[in-house]
C-alpha cells in the first residue's frame, strides 16, 4: 500500500524507512517469520504530528498469542538458545546491535513518525537501545553463581538459570528502549521472549524483530505480537510464561498483576509517575532552570518520569517561574520530523483531549494557567507547554499523572514543608533535589521516597544504573546488574561430601 504522509514525513523520510511502511501489513512475528494474525483485525498507525494514518498492522489474537507462547516454549525446551555457550549468545547479542546500529536513521525516522517524538529524541532512543543490547550482551559471559558457606560435611553451589519465556508489555512513550530493558538481560541470560508492544507503535518492535531474525537469533526465541488491550491480556493469562515485565499505567499494571495471580507468574511492574522537582533557594538556578525544561517538556511530556512537579523556595518562585516560561518560548512546536521542531505533539487525539481536560479542570478549581507557544496549523495533536501555579496541595493537577506538556509549581516555606510536598502524591519513580548544601543532599535524599533521586541533575539513564518505582510506580529493578537477577532463578546445590 502507499502510504498518506504529510508533506514534512515525505521529503524526510529515507527509502529504507518508506519501504517498511508501505509493504504488506505489518503482522505478528511468531518463530522467525511475520505470519498472517489469525483475526481479520486491522489497527492503523497514526502519524501524531499530522493526523494522518500512514500505515496499518493486523492485531494478534489471542490464538496467535498462544502460538507465540508455544514457540517461545519450545525454543527455550530445546536448549536451542539457553544451551549455546554464554559467548556465542553474547556475540549474536552484539551482531544484533550491530545490525540496529548500522539501521539506526531508518529506526529514529519510523519512530519519529509513530511516536510524534522529534527525531533529536528518537535517535537517542535508538543510541540507548543499543547501548542496553551490548551491556546486557557482555553479561552473558559474566553471571556468575556462588560457593555457598554450607556446613563442612557439603559443597554447596548457588548458579543462576534462565526462568523460560518472559514476556514483556511495552508502552507508546519509549517503544525501542523499554523493550530492551526486559529483552535484553532476558535474551542474554537463555531465557526466550515475547513482546506485546503498544498498539499505538508498533514499529519499531516489529522492525527488531527482523534484525533479530537476520543476527542468527534462533527461531522462536524472539516472538512478536502486536495489538491492543486484548492482545496484552491474553499474554497475561496465558500458561507457559514463566515472567511478565509490565511497563504502563498503575491501572493497567494493576489488571496485568491480577491475571498473573491466576497462572502465578512473576511480574515486574514499572507505572505511572509525577516526579517532584525540588528547588532550594541556594541552587544554582540557571542550572536548575534546565533540568526543569529537560524534566518536563522532553517528549512532550509523556515520560514516566516527567519532572511534572517542581516545588520551589517562595522567596524564589516567582523569579524561577519567569525564568522557567522565558526559555519556554523558546521551543519550537511542530512535526517530529521537522529539523526545526523542538517540541512534538502528544500521542494521540485521545490523550490530548485528556491532557487540555484536565488543564481546564486546573483552571476551574482556580489555579493559574500559563501556557507558551503558537499551536501549528493541521491536524496534528499539540498541546502547548502549559505551567500551573497556585494551585493547593491535593488537586488534581498535582496529584495525577498528567502525562502532557503539563508543569504544577508548589511553593514551600522551609525543608520539612518540601519534603512532605514532595512525597504528597500516591507515586515514587523519580524525583530530584536542587542545592548546593552537601548536608540537605543527604537528608533530603534520604526522605525522598522514590525509587531514582537525581541531584543537581535530571533525566540520567544508563545501563549501570537501576531504574524502577516505589508505591503506585511499581516494583522490580531495570538495567543495571539488579535485572540480572530478575532474569534467572537461583538454584541451589548440595553435594553430601
Ligand atoms: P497503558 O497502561 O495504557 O498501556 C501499556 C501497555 O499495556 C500497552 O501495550 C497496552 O496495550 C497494554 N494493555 C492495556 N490493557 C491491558 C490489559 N488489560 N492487560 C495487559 N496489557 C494491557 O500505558 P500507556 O498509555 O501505553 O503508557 C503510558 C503509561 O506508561 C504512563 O502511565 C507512564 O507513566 C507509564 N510508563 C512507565 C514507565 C516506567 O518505567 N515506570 C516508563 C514509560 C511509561
Amino acid at each position: 500500500m502507499t502510504a498518506h504522509l504529510a508533506p514534512v514525513a515525505r521529503e524526510a523520510l529515507l527509502p529504507t524507512a518508506r519501504t517498511w511502511l508501505e509493504k504488506p501489513p505489518l503482522e505478528p512475528f511468531i518463530d522467525g517469520s511475520f505470519r498472517s494474525a489469525r483475526s481479520d483485525e486491522q489497527l492503523p498507525v497514526v502519524d501524531p504530528g499530522s493526523g494522518l494514518t500512514v500505515s496499518e498492522f493486523a492485531a494478534a489474537s489471542a490464538q496467535d498469542v498462544q502460538d507465540a507462547v508455544a514457540a517461545a516454549r519450545t525454543a527455550f525446551d530445546d536448549g536451542r538458545w539457553s544451551e549455546l555457550d554464554p559467548e556465542v549468545r553474547e556475540r549474536k547479542l552484539h551482531r544484533v546491535a550491530d545490525l540496529l546500529e548500522a539501521d539506526a536513521e531508518t529506526v529514529a525516522q519510523l519512530e519519529a513518525l509513530d511516536t510524534g517524538k522529534t527525531l533529536a529524541e528518537t535517535r537517542m532512543d535508538v543510541d540507548e537501545a543499543v547501548a542496553v543490547l551490548r551491556y546486557y550482551a557482555g553479561w552473558a559471559s559474566k553471571a556468575e553463581g556462588s560457593v555457598l558457606p554450607a556446613p563442612r560435611q557439603y559443597a554447596a553451589t548457588g548458579s543462576r538459570e534462565p526462568l523460560g519465556v518472559c514476556a514483556a508489555i511495552t508502552p507508546w512513550n519509549y517503544p525501542l528502549p523499554i523493550l530492551m530493558y526486559k529483552l535484553a538481560p532476558a535474551l542474554a541470560l537463555g531465557n526466550t521472549f515475547v513482546a506485546k508492544p503498544s498498539e499505538q507503535t508498533v514499529l519499531s518492535t516489529a522492525y527488531f524483530a527482523q534484525l533479530c531474525a537476520a543476527a542468527g537469533i534462533p527461531d522462536g526465541v524472539v516472538n512478536v505480537v502486536p495489538g491492543a488491550g486484548s492482545t496484552g491480556a491474553a499474554l497475561t493469562a496465558a500458561t507457559g510464561v514463566d515472567k511478565i515485565a509490565f511497563t504502563g499505567s498503575t491501572r493497567t499494571g494493576q489488571a496485568v498483576m491480577r491475571a498473573a495471580a491466576g497462572t502465578l507468574t512473576r511480574v515486574s511492574l514499572e507505572l505511572g509517575g509525577k516526579s517532584p522537582q525540588v528547588v532550594f533557594a541556594d541552587a544554582d538556578l540557571d542550572a536548575a532552570v534546565e533540568g526543569v525544561m529537560v524534566g518536563i517538556w522532553t517528549n512532550a511530556g509523556q515520560v514516566c518520569v516527567a519532572g511534572s512537579r517542581l516545588v520551589v523556595d517562595r522567596r524564589i518562585h516567582d523569579d524561577f517561574v519567569s525564568a522557567v516560561l522565558s526559555r519556554t518560548g523558546e521551543l519550537r512546536l511542530g512535526h517530529g520530523l521537522s529539523p526545526h521542531t523542538t517540541l512534538g505533539p502528544l500521542i494521540s487525539r485521545a490523550q490530548r483531549d485528556r491532557v487540555a481536560g484536565l488543564v481546564d479542570q486546573a483552571a476551574a478549581e482556580g489555579a493559574e494557567v500559563r501556557t507558551v507557544g503558537e499551536l501549528p496549523g493541521g491536524e496534528g495533536f499539540f498541546v502547548a507547554p502549559t505551567v500551573v501555579t497556585g494551585a493547593r496541595p491535593g488537586q488534581t493537577v498535582e496529584q495525577e499523572e498528567v502525562f502532557g506538556p503539563v508543569l504544577t509549581v508548589l511553593p514551600f516555606d522551609d525543608e520539612d514543608e518540601a519534603l512532605r510536598l514532595a512525597n504528597g502524591t500516591p507515586y515514587g519513580l523519580a524525583s530530584a533535589v536542587w542545592t548546593k548544601d552537601v548536608s540537605r543532599v543527604h537528608r533530603f535524599s534520604r526522605g525522598l521516597r522514590a525509587g531514582t533521586v537525581w541531584v543537581n541533575t535530571y533525566g540520567v539513564f544508563h545501563p549501570t544504573l537501576p531504574f524502577g518505582g516505589v508505591k503506585a510506580s511499581g516494583f522490580g529493578r531495570e538495567l543495571g546488574s539488579a535485572a540480572v537477577d530478575h532474569y534467572t532463578e537461583l538454584k541451589t546445590t548440595v553435594i553430601g561430601l
